[in-house]
């Protein structure tokens, strides 16, 4: 482990239910305060601006506060093998950071994408399913997933090598083209994608035969990833630099590897806590003891009382499923006992059953019939007998 972090929150000093215009709000305060322009020199201040600058980046982005919820700092540490980290000369800072800064600073920047810009690459989702165990305690994964990469003979131009890309003549290199339109409220200026060569501002006369344009291949390629231990169904793995190639010299996406967890035929989960069943006899029941019952650790014996009723739900403490933001942290696990009825009787046990039904019921005051005086007579006759037996 690094340098403890902040909590993102407790940066913003907002809480956890914070709404997005109340983080904006508070990151703007914070930005005002501690920007190196208002403050030139002040280490201090600039090591606060870029820490609040970091908790915004986060929970500004709906995905990555959902993870950094999840998963807490370890989502952006490379929980995954991934270099990970935040990269705050990435390109998107622009992005996040711009309307704020154009609040306080007056408007300096503009919004305007330029088609010859370093773009990040898209984001790429990978479905993984794991079992209930692994999911439980973590596991490493093969995953082969399809990376883009740069086409070596064209050298991600798209073009066939001896010729260039030609600036478009539609948007003169823009990649945006702005048209004016007359409407009640006066003249509105409108500002397009150029159609014509889609925002890259280039238009590719002979496309590279390799890869017919695109600048790209795609390649198969081999990672590991770890899963974290407790990692829930639906939770999803960011990896950092795994998605696809940006362009113009920009970062690569990232890879989001979404987990399927397999149901288990023993455990239910809910939160951290497992929840179990386990059968008792009917002895064990009455006279108590030692009960197996299943874990994902093994079995373990549990001491029930006697006297112990069916549905009784037992605690084991520990468990149950890790937490993903504190390794040190574990559920439970709740376990219903259930007396098992046997299915399958001899004739001795179905008569020395059907006895102790009746001694239980002259035991709750029933009076004892003709009946019952003769079955008890021959059954304590037949104990007898089978002590005798034992004794030879
Ligand atoms: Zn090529
Ligand atoms: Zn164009």
């Amino acid at each position: 482990m690094a340098e403890t972090k902040r909590d993102y929150y407790e940066v913003l000093g907002v809480d956890k239910s914070a709404s997005d215009a109340d983080i904006k709000k508070a990151y703007r305060k914070l930005a005002k305060k501690y920007h190196p322009d208002t403050n030139p020199g002040d280490k201090e201040a600039e090591a606060k601006f870029k820490e609040a600058s970091e908790a915004y980046a986060i929970l500004s982005d709906a995905e990555k506060r959902r993870q950094y919820d999840q998963f807490g700092h370890s989502a952006f540490d490379g929980a995954g093998g991934g270099p990970g980290g935040f990269d705050f000369n990435g390109a998107g800072f622009g992005d996040i950071f711009g309307d704020i800064f154009g609040d306080i600073f007056g408007g300096g920047r503009s919004s305007r994408a330029n088609p010859n810009a370093p773009q990040r690459g898209a984001d790429v989702a990978y479905g993984l399913r794991v079992t209930f165990e692994e999911a439980v305690f973590g596991c490493k994964k093969d995953l082969t997933i399809s990376y883009k990469e740069e086409c070596s003979t064209c050298h991600g131009r798209g073009a066939k090598p001896g010729t260039s890309p030609e600036t478009c003549d539609q948007c003169g290199g823009k990649g945006q083209v702005v048209f004016t339109q007359n409407s009640m409220f006066g003249q509105i200026r409108n500002v397009q994608t150029c159609p014509k060569c889609h925002g890259s501002g280039k238009i590719i006369r002979e496309k590279c035969v390799e890869c017919g344009g695109s600048g790209y291949k795609s390649t198969k390629k081999k990672i590991e990833i770890s899963v974290p231990a407790g990692i829930g169904d639906g939770q999803r793995i960011r990896i950092s630099n795994q998605g696809e190639p940006g362009t113009n010299g920009g970062p690569r996406g990232d890879l989001y590897v979404e987990v399927t967890v397999s149901a288990s035929k023993d455990f239910e989960r809910r939160g951290l806590d497992l929840y179990s069943k386990s059968e008792i006899s009917y002895a064990q029941a009455v006279f108590g003891g030692d009960v197996r019952v299943k874990t994902v650790d093994g079995d373990v014996l549990f001491n029930i009382k006697p006297g112990t009723q069916s549905g009784t739900v037992i605690r084991l403490k520990g468990k149950g499923v890790y937490s993903l933001r504190n390794k040190a942290m574990r559920g439970d696990q709740y376990t219903t006992l259930t007396v098992a009825v046997p299915k399958k009787l001899t004739g001795d046990q179905k008569e020395a059953l059907r006895y102790f039904d009746m001694i239980y019921e002259n035991s709750l005051g029933a009076e004892e019939t003709e009946e019952s005086k003769k079955k008890r007579k021959t059954f304590s006759e037949k104990i007898k007998d089978a002590f005798e037996d034992l004794k030879k």
